[in-house]
């Protein structure tokens, strides 16, 4: 079996998510793709993320009709910090042996990938994909990695869930750059129509150790 893995803060989740994991499959012949919900990324600690079940909700919503897509919680039944390289290996341990990972990132993420926690690791772990983001932009990682990621070659689409958050703030639509149904959820739960609190980066935090 070959598994995508995409993870996310996924507040909320778009079709620039379900087009990446869509892209990928097709792509790497992956049989399905497991999009696992970060609790708090040590990278996002600048603002207050929607509650985990809001946002677990609206995942399972987008996944739902799409057989290749599933919904994870596995980070979410974690203590400590959400760290990919221990997700990549909980997958391992609980699949077959000869199963392959794909780690699919957007260019933004893989560039920032040296500084994500025992990232040697990864690459060992898994096969890492990146896709364009913002305009076609590619991730330029420093060289040392560069060679082990591949490039998927698809059209960007620009949509990030700031955007998003954005625009449900100052009541404009989001339709189109989310599923229906994730588009009634939020405007049933009313939210994003404050825009939301920075908080302050804890160094005490667990989640907020250096990593990724
Ligand atoms: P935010 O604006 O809050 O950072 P986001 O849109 O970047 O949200 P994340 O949950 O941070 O969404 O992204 C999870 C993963 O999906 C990251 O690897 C990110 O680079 C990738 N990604 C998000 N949107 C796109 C997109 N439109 N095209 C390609 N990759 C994307
Ligand atoms: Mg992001």
């Amino acid at each position: 079996m070959k598994y995508g893995i995409l993870g996310g803060t996924f507040d909320p989740i778009h079709l620039g998510h379900l087009r990446l994991a869509e892209e990928a499959a097709d792509a790497f012949g992956l049989d399905c793709v497991h999009l696992v919900l970060a609790a708090l990324p040590p990278h996002k600690t600048t603002r207050e993320l929607s509650p985990i079940p809001l946002r677990w909700r609206m995942l399972e919503l987008a996944c739902q009709g799409n057989p290749r897509l599933v919904p994870s919680d596995l980070e979410l039944k974690r203590s400590g910090p959400s760290y990919t390289i221990d997700t990549l290996r909980e997958f391992k341990n609980k699949g077959k042996p000869e199963d392959k990972l794909f780690l699919l990132l957007g260019a933004d993420s893989a560039e920032e990938i040296q500084t994500w926690h025992r990232y040697r690791e990864i690459f060992e772990m898994a096969s890492l994909i990146a896709l364009p983001r913002k305009g076609g932009a590619r991730p330029h990682p420093i060289s040392e990695i560069a060679g082990r990621i591949q490039i998927l070659e698809v059209p960007a689409l620009e949509i990030s869930s700031t955007r998003i958050r954005h625009l449900v703030a100052t009541g404009a639509s989001i339709r189109y750059l989310v599923p229906d149904s994730v588009e009634s959820a939020i405007r049933e739960w009313g939210l994003y129509k404050v825009t939301m609190q920075p908080v302050q980066s804890d160094a005490n935090h667990p989640c907020c150790e250096v990593g990724g």
